[in-house]
């Protein structure tokens, strides 16, 4: 792989593909067109989701109609109430939510959520955007079943241009009516196998899909990229531990994929002794991270092999909000390497996603290191982590799976 055809893959991909979307299939075909030309063969695996088609969606406030998108599952009907912006989820604030629609901050948090139903929210209303920035897209959200637990509420989300103006307008009341038809979609995992001596894994993830107004391009498809050189490399390399690999679906709308494939292929994660996933590599700016769900050692064993290759990497343990973290919930020592833009140098989530804040050339030099490191870990006489998650990362897992609440910061 050299430069040119990472900067073919980004171009040729560059359009949005959420789950579940004819584009999504495209983008699959053509991954797995591009595994087939350095010799890897590949399976797709198919996992549910549900999905809706919104016939109509409108939000007015005080008699203005706001541009505004349904969130697809959050049911279909009209609510009319008082308006309230929810500013912090404090329990004075939550307790004002009681029969109004509220104006709430993305990202909708599980328990925020929740909060609000228990305290007589009768819809909801997020924004999203950037206000210094000329659009004013509007992004297409779903309340996942994992945040709303079955417990549905009318919502719609807007751009922030339009939320600050009907907050610096002291706004009373809204209305928001919504029809959809919900169905089930289908979303697909991309896999391949190089098998080693052994019978011994480590899995490399990647998602491919993007979010609605994203072409996804630094967002994952430079991770994706990332696993087709990795894979590139051991085609014909001798390793003694065989490498996996996942292009996962539907990781923008809660790690989909992944969870589909730990869920459906749990007796054979005992033979995983790594996953190492790739969420975005080869931007123009930014520092290289490594945020590892495994005992300390993983840690410093990144550190060390960083010094050896020459390649600066800021590695910690902790979870990371991407693939990794289901294989880290089912016992499989995980990381996840991301080379963070800073925000005003990058973008996801949003039309600035583009090949134009990608650098072909970082992407290669992201995957040499990452492939050295896979092939340490793939060749280790013994794997040098053991196959265990520590509680504090267990107790993390809890919290970003909504399993148990954040611990409140202590001043
Ligand atoms: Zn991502």
């Amino acid at each position: 792989m050299n430069s040119r055809d990472v900067k073919q893959i980004l171009k040729d991909t560059a359009y949005p593909h959420t789950a579940a979307s004819p584009e999504e299939m495209k983008c699959l075909q053509y991954l797995q067109e591009r595994c087939r030309k350095v010799g890897l063969e590949t399976r797709v695996e198919a996992f549910s989701l549900e999905r809706s088609n919104i016939r109509s969606a409108s939000l007015t406030v005080d008699g203005k109609a706001y541009p505004c998108k349904a969130y697809i599952g959050c049911g279909s009907g009209k609510v009319e109430a008082p308006l309230y912006y929810l500013r912090s989820t404090d329990d004075l604030s939550l307790s004002l939510c009681r029969d109004h629609i509220v104006l709430t901050d993305q990202p909708l948090k599980m328990w925020t959520y929740q909060d609000m139903i228990k305290n007589g929210a009768l819809g909801f209303i997020t924004f999203t955007g950037r206000y210094s920035c000329p659009d004013r897209d509007i992004d297409q959200k779903t309340l996942r079943p994992a945040t709303s637990l079955g417990k549905l509420l009318l919502g719609v989300n807007i751009n922030v241009k339009d939320a600050m103006d009907i907050v610096a307008k002291g706004s009373k009341s809204a209305c928001i009516e919504i029809d959809q038809e919900s169905y089930e979609g289908k979303a697909h995992n991309l896999i391949g196998e190089l098998p080693g001596e052994i019978d011994e894994w480590v899995v490399l993830t990647a998602h491919y899909d993007s979010t609605p107004l994203s072409c996804g391009s630094y967002d994952n498809m430079t991770g994706s990229i990332g696993i087709l050189g990795v894979a590139e490399r051991f085609v014909k390399a001798p390793h003694r531990r065989g490498l996996r690999f996942i292009w996962c679906g539907g990781e923008e709308l809660g790690l989909l994929g992944s969870k589909a494939y730990c869920a459906d292929h749990e007796g054979e994660l005992e033979k995983v002794v790594l996953n190492i996933n790739l969420d975005m590599i080869g931007s123009i700016m930014g520092k290289f991270i490594a945020c590892c769900s495994a005992e300390e050692r993983l840690v410093s064993f990144i550190e060390y092999t960083a010094d050896e290759l020459g390649f600066p990497v800021a590695a910690r343990s902790g979870v990371y909000s991407s693939d990794s973290t289901p294989f880290a919930d089912k016992g499989v020592p995980s990381l996840s390497f991301a080379r963070l833009a800073p925000p005003t140098a990058g973008s996801i989530h949003e039309r600035y996603d583009t090949p134009a804040i990608v650098s072909p050339q970082q992407v290669l030099t992201d995957i040499e290191f990452i492939a050295g490191f896979t092939g340490r870990m793939a060749n280790a006489v013994r794997c040098p982590v053991k196959r265990e998650i520590p509680e504090k990362i267990k107790d993390k897992l809890d919290v970003y799976l909504n399993r148990k609440r954040a611990p409140q910061p202590q001043d």
